[in-house]
């Protein structure tokens, strides 16, 4: 256990504008969706509110647009009148009541936007949006800025305790920054003074229609990471004339939505961006917010104590524990469910146009549906098999709520799969993951049995009141003549160590796993360490000052291996990966030459290699290693040899269905299940 102390900066208060702020941490804004479902502000209302009482220093919603064309699509949420502003009052309440304070996020989407018709600086199209923008007028630029102030005074209106203005991420304000998106001639185009005049006058009329004693936050884009973007001097003169014009805060961003340089996702280091925030704290008097990839408190403490910031955002980790300030607080941090940057069930969902939750917190946005379950009347005893992501969620889970648990396991450490995910390049966080889990079988007083595969008979004489079968998936081995050769081996033993791959390998199955066993051959050991050095020259991240967006000419990179990754399907392999993290990997393999082939049939596999035929047309890869991905089926023999005997168990997990099984969708259900135990 860490005590308080081992955090006095991150815990220490912060004077913002009129405002102390009770430590220094930001829950960052996210788009949770929850205004499409039902009762949203209530729902909205226990979001917050239970990030304030895990003791935020300071909330900031999603985006609220200023106005119809700001809107992230046709129906997102923006504040433009004084009955919307008293909708949202339930929200400021509640965050009030459990202590904390909160900012409304004030966006205006620009040519991001998913309307009919975009507005922007330029009739530019973004290249992720297939809707054309038109330019606004000069006249209309004026009058946005008009809104922005009149939706903030909305946003002090409805109790909010300031704003946050959204000037970075590629949205309307920044494409005025930029030459990319900015060809106007008017006084909103061409000199840096010009550019810079859309949020310039933002903050200066806000802050004369709010008063001082409301805080006025500005994101401002700390590297753009786009061609044509900023160089470093235009972004701090920016940030100066931004403290000038009255904020009180400046938040970062890093990279716009169109960038092709990953900044939150996993295969990014933490920290990466640090350099971009203490490069503008050094040029302004306010505080200054470093933001991406910082998801523990040591590492917040560390960047703070360094002086590279004043403050420390968090947006998924405040999903993954909403209780992460006050357990860091209490000297609880090994407490902390940590956020491992996998996208999957927050911005991956918000992609999908579904609510956002969290894969190592399922409670996550549906916190008002998880407060209706019933207690326990009893303390059941319960007997949970499998130390899988299902079957630990689930044991966890039960402990937590009272009941006394006996989690088997048959081989000699818990995490499953999950213990072969750490082994990929950039997932290291799996490791942080298990080490929670460890931590919680402890702390929890659950009886581990390691190396202990129970059957049907030693459940029988344990007593269980409920039996959970969480016994997880075996690989699927296909039917291909030679099968057995000494050249196949199966992923697990690739990602476990057990197994060396020679230098040409083929892997057959190009789902997620296969992607994921082809990163781990195309990098060497070292390489998984994840160096910030060695991802900037990867990428082409410039962080010397003069790079106009940050960027310069990715470095070349020779892989180890040789690895041509194969799918039956004709269509492109890549389809299943994660929508904000799949291009990255695949971009990532690209750089190392990664082969992908569909429409492949499998013949035999012999000494010379592995025959196939690509769509129709027969050929042989001379490989040293074939990889089996093929997927997995369930392990259910113990589900089945209960119910023979008339034993009652619920099979969970992939010892349910093994078909899109993932770390997601087995802690979700273990965690349900060991909910609805009474
Ligand atoms: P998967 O996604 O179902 O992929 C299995 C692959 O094997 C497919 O490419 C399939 O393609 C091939 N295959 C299936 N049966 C075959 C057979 N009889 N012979 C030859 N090839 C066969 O399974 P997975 O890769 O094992 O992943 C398991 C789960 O973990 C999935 O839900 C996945 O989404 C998840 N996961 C996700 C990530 C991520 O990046 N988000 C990473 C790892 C795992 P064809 O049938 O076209 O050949
Ligand atoms: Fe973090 Fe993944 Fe949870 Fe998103 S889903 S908050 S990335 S752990």
């Amino acid at each position: 256990m860490q005590n308080a102390t081992a955090f006095p900066t991150l815990l220490s208060p912060l004077q913002a504008g009129a405002h102390v702020l009770r430590n220094r941490t930001l829950m960052g804004s996210m788009h949770t969706r929850l205004e499409s479902l039902d009762r949203p502000i209530e729902r909205l209302a226990a979001f917050y509110a239970e990030r304030a009482r895990g003791g935020a220093g300071l909330i900031v919603t999603g985006g609220y647009a200023p106005c119809a064309d700001g809107r992230l699509d046709e129906n997102g949420p923006m504040l433009v009148s004084p009955e919307q502003a008293d909708e949202l009052k339930p929200i400021t309440d509640a965050v009030h009541a459990a202590g904390g304070k909160i900012l409304l996020q004030v966006l205006h989407t620009g040519r991001y936007a998913k309307i009919a018709r975009p507005v922007g600086a330029s009739a530019i199209p973004s290249p992720i949006n297939p809707r054309a923008p038109r330019a606004l007028s000069t006249q209309e630029v004026w009058q946005t800025i008009d809104d922005y102030a009149r939706c903030a005074e909305l946003a002090q209106r409805a109790g909010f305790d300031g704003v946050e203005i959204m000037g970075s991420e590629g949205y309307l304000i920044n494409q005025f920054t930029v030459t990319r998106t900015n060809d106007r001639t008017d006084e909103f185009g061409g000199s840096m003074e010009n550019r810079h005049r859309l949020p310039v006058e933002i903050v200066r009329r806000t802050r004369a229609r709010v008063g001082p004693g409301f805080l006025l936050m500005y994101r401002i884009s700390a590297l753009d990471l786009v061609e044509g973007g900023a160089p470093a001097d235009e972004i701090l003169h920016l940030a100066q004339s931004i403290q000038a014009a009255g904020a009180d805060l400046l938040n970062t961003g890093i990279g716009w939505h169109e960038a092709r340089i990953p900044t939150i996702a996993y295969v990014v280091p933490r920290a990466a961006w640090r350099f971009a925030a203490a490069r503008i704290k050094k040029a302004v008097n306010i505080p200054v917010i470093v933001s991406n990839r910082i998801n523990t408190p040591a590492l917040a403490e560390e960047i703070l104590a360094s002086g590279d910031a004043d403050m420390v955002s968090m947006a998924r980790p405040f999903l993954a524990d909403a209780h992460f300030v006050s357990k860091a607080a209490q000297g609880r941090a090994d407490e902390i469910a940590p956020c491992i940057a996998c996208n999957q069930a927050c911005l991956d969902y918000i992609f999908a146009e579904r609510p956002a939750t969290c894969l190592v917190n399922p409670r996550a946005c549906h916190e008002i549906e998880f407060a209706q379950m019933p207690q326990p009347k009893a303390r059941r005893k319960v007997a949970v098999v499998g130390a899988g992501a299902a079957g630990l969620a689930c044991a966890i889970t039960a402990a937590e709520r009272g009941h006394a648990v006996t989690l088997y396991e048959a081989s000699s450490s818990i995490g499953g799969q999950l213990n072969l995910a750490k082994a990929v390049p950039g997932k290291n966080e799996f490791d942080e993951l298990l080490r929670y889990f460890a931590h919680s079988i402890e702390r929890h007083g659950i009886d581990l049995r390691l190396q202990s595969r129970a059957d049907a008979a030693t459940l029988a004489a344990g007593g269980y009141e409920r039996i959970i079968v969480a016994t997880g998936v075996r690989p699927r081995v296909p039917q291909i003549p030679g099968i057995t050769h000494p050249k196949v081996v199966g992923y697990a033993d690739i990602l476990s160590g057990k197994a060396q791959a020679g230098r040409r390998v083929a892997i057959i199955g190009a789902g997620g796993i296969g992607f994921d066993v082809a990163a781990f051959l195309l990098h060497d050991a070292q390489e998984a360490q994840q160096s910030v050095q060695a991802f900037f020259a990867e990428w082409g991240v410039d962080t010397s000052p003069n790079s106009p967006g940050g960027l310069k000419p990715p470095a070349p990179v020779k892989a180890p291996r040789e690895v041509t990754l194969l799918q039956r399907k004709p269509e492109k392999p890549g389809r299943s990966l994660g929508l904000t993290t799949g291009w990255a990997l695949k971009a990532e393999l690209a750089q190392r030459k990664l082969r992908t082939l569909s429409g492949c049939s499998y013949e035999r596999i012999d000494d010379e290699g592995l025959h196939l035929s690509v769509h129709g047309a027969p050929q042989t890869l001379a490989v040293d290693t074939i990889v089996l991905c093929a997927g997995q089926e369930s392990e259910n023999a113990l589900a089945t040899a209960l119910r023979a005997q008339g034993m009652a168990a619920d099979v969970i997990g992939g010892a349910e269905v093994a078909a899109e099984l993932d770390a997601l969708r087995a802690i979700d259900q273990g965690m349900r299940l060991a909910d609805s135990i009474t």
